[in-house]
């Protein structure tokens, strides 16, 4: 048997948090936020193959890939009996109608929480990852949240989401935030080179990437990512004084566009403080707009500090019910206060 490992690349945050817990220190529930297409989801089920290993191990992380739990981690699909996946949106489901988890391509929050009170089929614990969460209702969400509030036994749940800000607070509230940020530029090579890029895709992918490989596999199938493309546009507008219309911004994609604007933000730092920033070995997440930032006028230190702040508070209000547009458009401000 091989030693365990953990073979996840970057998430760097993630692996030491959960490095430093031991089994029984580890949480009923997570919430994994941060941009889609940086390895949450990826993080997520190599956690769970963690937790299921049959080899023994002092920490959380590691498996060895090669004991008979592990086996059915393998390939595309994971098909572990107490490892349940789900990826989008849960209905409430009908009180009568006992579907059971593999039988129904739409998942519900009943069902889940009906297999859920089941008892683990090797033993161990049993690990339910809900990708990109997302609740048709009110009651659907209500149902996963009665979980949370009495959870059974052995049961570790993980949530994916790149915008916190929909899940009702009360969710929020009972699981732990785990927060995923975007890829360097050499982390997203590596995966490209991983999934069978060649060295020049890899290359080009990991520049157009903004960190996130949902970008970089976008990119390089020759299709901007629109939500990306218009929060450039609106973002360089912006700065340039000039009120653009903020149709990115909905309750929807506000969280990801802020987080966006935020990389611009930092690479604008970046390259006006030094030019050649880029030849010293600081990375710009967002190459792809690299000449354009080196145009904008230099940030003062007290204004970049003032506009990361704002920024961070305009993700504060992201998640409380205040207008999207409304956040924009204190965004949009802040950005023209620079000039
Ligand atoms: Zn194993």
């Amino acid at each position: 048997m091989s030693e365990p490992r953990f073979d996840v690349i970057g998430a760097e945050g993630p692996k030491a948090y959960f490095d430093a817990l031991t089994p029984a220190q580890l949480a009923h529930a997570y919430l994994f936020t941060g941009p889609s297409g940086v390895g949450k989801k990826t993080f997520a089920r190599r956690l769970a193959q963690s937790l299921l290993c049959l080899t023994p191990k002092t920490g959380v992380l590691g498996y060895d890939g090669s004991c008979s739990s592990c086996a059915l981690f393998r390939g595309d699909g994971a098909h572990h009996p107490d490892f349940l996946e789900h990826e989008g949106v849960l209905k409430i489901g009908d009180r009568d109608v006992a579907v059971g988890f593999y039988e129904s391509e739409e998942l519900s929050a009943r069902d889940l929480v009906r297999q859920l009170s089941l008892r683990s089929y090797s033993g161990g614990l049993r690990v339910l990852l809900l990708g990109d969460v997302n609740f048709a209702t009110h009651e659907a969400a209500n149902a996963l949240l009665k979980f949370l509030e009495d959870p059974p036994r052995g049961v570790v749940m993980i949530l994916t989401t790149a915008t916190p800000g929909r899940l009702l607070p009360t969710i929020r509230s009972r699981t732990i935030d785990v927060h995923f940020s975007p890829l360097s530029k050499t982390q997203v090579r590596e995966i490209l080179s991983r999934m069978h890029y060649g060295h020049e895709d890899a290359e080009l992918g990991a520049s157009l990437s903004g960190g996130s490989v949902a970008r970089a596999l976008a990119a390089l199938e020759g299709e901007e990512e629109s939500l990306r493309g218009q929060v450039v546009r609106w973002f360089f507008e912006s700065v340039a004084g000039k009120s653009p219309q903020d149709a990115w911004a909905t309750r929807e994609t506000l969280d990801e566009g802020l987080e966006t604007i935020k990389t611009l933000v930092r690479d604008w730092i970046v390259s006006t403080a030094s030019p050649r920033a880029e030849s010293r070995g600081v990375g710009l997440l967002t190459v792809d707009h690299a000449e354009e930032l080196r145009r904008l006028q230099p940030l003062d230190h007290h204004v970049a500090v003032a506009l990361l702040g704002k920024l961070d508070e305009a993700q504060r209000l992201a998640r409380t019910n205040v207008r999207p547009e409304f956040v924009a458009d204190l965004v949009r401000m802040a950005l023209t206060s620079t000039l």
